[in-house]
């Protein structure tokens, strides 16, 4: 056998160790190559009398990360291409074989008379577990980056090489359901408990545990595919499957809303697979998996969620050239609510954090933020006491700006106040000097005149966090009209150190993220002011995608900052850019009602002292109107929803504000949750096409008004058809 993926070695007992070891890559992934080389080692090893069994293990660090996603982006577009090509029979038998593959593949295994085991160091995901789980035994290594999963769901996709048939066939249908539905990868132990492997021991013993259990006369039958198998859950019509599968159905409506054709995918998979011998039950997976791949949702959450996303994490938006930065020691200046979180995900990561406030009191509770946030992860088992006293050790409070001496970088986070933040700089590099770069975490003051306070405006960047920032993965980079690249790469250094992911943006109102979502928050008010019944519009906004209501994100907010961020865009753009319904009713809810959200128990919502939130009854009559639901097309509620957003971030680009479409998609979906199924706001034009979404635009303009309407750039990209990526490629320009 001529192979170059793996190396197969037999000891003297007729026992193969198959070392999965692709050459020139950092991860073992799944590729037709490598699905070549697994046929022809199946039919060697069933063929030759001499091997009793094989142990597949890994070379690597890890064992195995999945498919190849960079291949499976473009399967819609291939299929249409052989479709033109060579007709819509051999193009769907040809893209069937292909789907099918895996799945092909790693039945051959199961079912090729000699006993498999995986010896599994590291995690096993997608496709790579699901090898381990056509081999007929797994043995987990035991330590912290070992872990199992089936996480296709997150990008749109299922585990369609046999993980939908076997995972309920080793554990109760409830739990296989959860499993698939969520994608979580499980530790080790967890994995034993649930029945998914078979032992877990020590990372040095994995392949003499799993050779072992083939000398010891490992069965090379799959339970399945022994005569009397009976699925855990029992028949699916049966008392037990009554009692399953209606609520299964509910949960996924609840979940998703529909949205998600993998999750239904999963479903539809499980249920009827579950009620066919194991081999129909595959090519009924096989058939719903060659339909989902060519989805767009899967190209769209493959391209935003996992290509666009890991390119910006590992640099894309760096500048060529610029040595890179050795973070070691980080000032934090202000330690509010978000200094304390910046503080805690920096130590958290490993650097030396001065955390400065007015006062040593003030400084002190910054860092008790730290203590409370690692506490809870050492009471959850996830970190141990060791660690946090090292991350404790990391932080120095303090009032005295002389100890921010020796810092490589640092964030300031002081009231939002023009005065205050100029008056932090200078304090800061009267320490520090010109050199050492100075981000601020503003969210509305533009970066260009804060800038101007600094001796060195090159050296001055912004860097907008979202709360809280020990859970948001988005960090807003944001350059100032003289802004220079070595900010810029000490920036994005920084941001890859905490492990979030950077988009970069240039200096304007409300940056990118703020921007699109304040027009959804704006959208709910106005849709009340029409007399769209309260619970409507938050039920409507979740079924378009949106991971809260806009009346429940405000209460987050707070109203009172909406209404100081209404007085503000009118007196620096005038009467015009505010809408005189939104602004009433602000003004109601803040002055008349002091109702501020949920920061003083009374918003949009009650907050009743230990109970649930309910929408505040005073609502109807505030608004002084209420249409009737059944009048209501909500189909248009959830376009004006996606689409008021989709405008905003087209004008954004338009502006040159977002200079790359990758960063508007991902940063959309990180940074507000913008329907993640469409792959971001500029994928939700994209794929609806520019010229419908004009058009669209257009139908609400002349229903609801300008906010809709389409900048220049989009009307004339509609006139030719023409896509944000087709036009930009991966990095947009300014038009
Ligand atoms: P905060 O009021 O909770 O914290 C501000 C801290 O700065 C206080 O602890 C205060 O004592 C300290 N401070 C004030 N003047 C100081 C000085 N001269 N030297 C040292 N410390 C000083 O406010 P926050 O919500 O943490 O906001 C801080 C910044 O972050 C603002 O610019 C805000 O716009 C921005 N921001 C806030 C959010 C959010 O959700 N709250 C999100 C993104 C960005």
């Amino acid at each position: 056998m001529n192979l170059t993926n793996f190396k197969f070695e037999k000891d003297s007992d007729g026992v193969v160790t198959l070392t999965w070891d692709m050459p020139g890559k950092p991860m073992n992934v799944l590729d037709a190559q490598l699905m070549d080389e697994l046929d022809a080692i199946v039919d060697h090893v069933s063929k030759d009398e001499t091997i009793k069994g094989v142990v597949l293990t890994s070379g690597k660090d890890a064992f195995c990360a999945g498919a190849d996603l960079t291949m499976m982006e473009g399967a819609g577009k291939q299929f249409a291409d052989a479709v033109k090509a060579r007709g819509e029979e051999a193009a769907m038998k040809e893209f069937m074989d292909q789907a099918g593959r895996g799945s092909k593949v790693f039945r051959r295994i199961e079912t090729c008379g000699k006993p498999w085991a995986a010896a599994v160091n590291g995690v096993a995901l997608g496709g790579g577990f699901e090898i381990t789980l056509a081999c007929h035994y797994r043995v987990l290594a035991d330590n912290a980056k070992t872990q199992v999963g089936l996480p296709e769901v997150k990008v749109g996709l299922f585990p369609g090489a046999g993980g939908t048939q076997r995972i309920p066939r080793l554990m109760a249908t409830p739990d296989a359901l959860q499993f698939l539905f969520k994608g979580d990868p499980w530790k080790p132990a967890k994995a034993k408990q649930m029945n998914l492997v078979h032992e877990v021991a020590p990372e040095g013993e994995i392949v003499a545990k799993a050779k072992a259990w083939i000398k010891g006369g490992g069965k090379a039958v799959a339970p399945w595919d022994e005569k009397n198998f009976k699925t855990p859950s029992g028949k699916i019509f049966s008392p037990m499957g009554m009692m399953i599968w209606p609520p299964a159905n509910a949960i996924y409506r609840k979940e998703t809303f529909d949205n998600y054709p993998a999750v239904k995918a999963i479903l539809k998979c499980v249920y009827e697979g579950l009620q066919l011998p194991v081999d129909q039950a595959l090519q009924v997976e096989t058939r719903y998996f060659a339909q989902i791949m060519r989805s767009k949702e899967a190209a769209a959450m493959i391209r935003s969620l996992f290509l666009s996303m890991g390119e910006l994490n590992k640099g894309a938006r760096r500048p060529k050239g610029e040595p890179k930065t050795a973070l070691k020691k980080i000032g934090v200046i202000g330690a509010g609510f978000m200094g304390a979180g910046i503080a805690y995900v920096t130590a958290l990561a490993g650097a030396d954090v001065v955390l400065i406030d007015r006062d040593q009191a003030a400084a002190d509770k910054g860092k008790a933020h730290s203590d409370a946030l690692i506490s809870a992860r050492v009471a959850k088992g996830r970190a141990k006491e060791a660690d946090k006293t090292a991350l404790l050790s990391r932080i120095k409070a303090s009032a005295d700006y002389n100890d921010l001496s020796g810092c490589d970088l640092v964030v300031e986070a002081v009231f939002e106040d023009r005065g205050v933040k100029a008056e932090t700089t200078k304090k800061a590099q009267a320490v520090l000097g010109p050199d050492v770069v100075f981000a601020s975490n503003t969210s509305t003051l533009p970066i260009t005149s804060l800038a101007s306070e600094a001796i060195k405006p090159e050296n001055f960047i912004g860097i907008h966090f979202f709360s809280p920032v020990d859970k948001m993965l988005l960090v807003e980079i944001i350059m100032g009209e003289k802004t220079g690249d070595k900010a810029l790469a000490t920036a994005l250094d920084f941001v890859r150190l905490i492990k979030k992911t950077p988009i970069v943006v240039n200096d304007t109102r409300g940056f990118y993220a703020n921007r699109c979502v304040g027009r959804y928050i704006a959208e709910g008010h106005l849709m009340l002011m029409e007399g769209v019944p309260p619970a409507m519009i938050e039920n409507v906004a979740r079924m378009a995608g949106m991971p809260v209501g806009p009346l429940s994100l405000n209460d987050e907010v707070a109203i009172d900052l909406s209404w100081r961020v209404v007085q503000a865009t009118k007196k620096d753009l005038g009467e015009q850019a505010v809408d005189p319904a939104q602004e009433e009713l602000i003004r109601t809810m803040v002055v008349d009602q002091e109702r501020f959200g949920r920061k003083n128990g009374k918003g949009f919502y009650d907050y009743p002292q230990g109970g649930k939130k309910k929408l505040w009854p005073g609502l109807t009559a505030l608004v002084g109107k209420q249409l009737d639901p059944d009048t209501i097309d909500v189909a248009e509620l959830k376009q004006r929803f996606l689409a008021v957003q989709a405008v905003e971030a087209a004008r954004t680009i338009a502006e040159g504000v977002v200079t790359d479409p990758r960063e508007a998609d991902v940063g959309s979906i990180l940074g507000f949750g913008f329907a993640p199924f469409t792959g971001g706001t500029i994928s939700y034009i994209d794929f609806m096409g520019t010229k419908a979404f004009v058009e669209l635009c257009d139908r609400l303009t002349a229903k609801y008004g300008d906010r809709f309407v389409p900048p220049p750039l989009l009307r004339d990209m509609a006139k030719t058809g023409q896509t944000f990526y087709g036009k930009f490629g991966g990095k947009a320009k300014a038009a």
